[in-house]
């Protein structure tokens, strides 16, 4: 992971515009996500929404990772290759899409739900947003990266949760990934500071079972030990003025999907237009 690079206003509201077209992607797959339809579809359909935004597909090529979406279905934690598997009622799957514009790259994810889920996995579902939203709140002036960690850790910990140790959150700027690393456990009070312009990209994976990881032989897909499903939730965040302001958005994915939430309130000071 590159060094912490703290950002003016002008480079935070480049980094905001591209968050906000990565949210609006996701708005448009979460209606196009149901049973029979295949990840790649998803995948074309979000890389043809990006270009027509004069934005670049942020994951492509990165690494060589060879598609737009990553898309990791039930046991797959992050980093699945979309492809020509369709969807089935009761699946999950966890959607990380990234999108490049002046020069600046927005990065998240959400895990949507296929039809009906079981209630355990939907249970899981609504603990990782919870705990996305604990880190989100810690990212004060004052506070360290231990501190957000150790938020994160704790309510999922508290559901009997494992909480993936070796994939973390990170800065997000001109580079895909920056400084600081963002784990998601840790110990209050330590790590580095968290100053005004920094910008994270604060990501819990959780699993429903174990925290041991394994991974396909394709090179990518990062999946949990025990098959148990894994959801990952993420937001962009930038301190501003000693308080955490969100980037991206899933009101998107809520209007979409006719869900009414107040998760955001009180996290942005520059009001969203839908
Ligand atoms: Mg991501
Ligand atoms: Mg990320």
């Amino acid at each position: 992971m590159g060094s912490i690079i703290l950002k003016s206003l002008e480079q935070i509201e480049l980094i905001r515009e591209s968050a906000l077209i990565v949210s609006r992607t996701l708005g448009i797959l979460a209606s196009e996500i149901k049973p029979g339809v295949t990840s790649l579809e998803l995948d074309k359909i979000a890389e043809t929404y990006i270009r027509d935004q004069g934005a670049e597909p942020g994951f492509l090529g990165l690494y060589d990772f060879p598609n737009t979406l990553c898309i990791s279905p039930n046991s797959q934690i992050v980093h699945g290759i979309p492809n020509d598997i369709p969807l089935e009622e009761g699946d999950i799957i966890s959607i990380d899409c990234g999108a490049l514009k002046n020069g600046f790259y927005g990065d998240h994810a959400y895990t949507f739900a296929v039809g009906n889920i079981d209630p355990e996995v939907e249970k899981l579902l609504e603990v990782t947003k919870a705990s996305l939203y604990e880190g989100v709140k810690c990212f004060k002036e004052g506070n360290r990266v231990g501190d957000l960690g150790h938020k994160i850790q704790s309510l999922c910990k508290s559901n009997g949760y494992g909480v993936v140790r070796e994939l973390v959150g990170h800065g997000l700027g001109a580079s895909m990934h920056e400084g600081p690393e963002v784990p998601n456990y840790g110990k209050r009070g330590t790590g580095k500071k968290f100053l005004n312009g920094m910008v994270l990209a604060i990501e819990p994976m959780i699993n429903l079972g174990t925290h041991r990881i394994k991974q396909l032989k394709d090179g990518w897909t990062i999946l949990t030990a025990d098959g148990k499903v894994s959801a990952h939730f993420e937001h962009n965040v930038a301190l501003l003025d000693g308080k955490p302001e969100l980037l991206s958005s899933f009101k998107y994915i809520y209007s979409s999907l006719g869900i009414k939430s107040d998760e955001e309130e009180g996290l942005r000071k520059t009001p969203l237009v839908l």
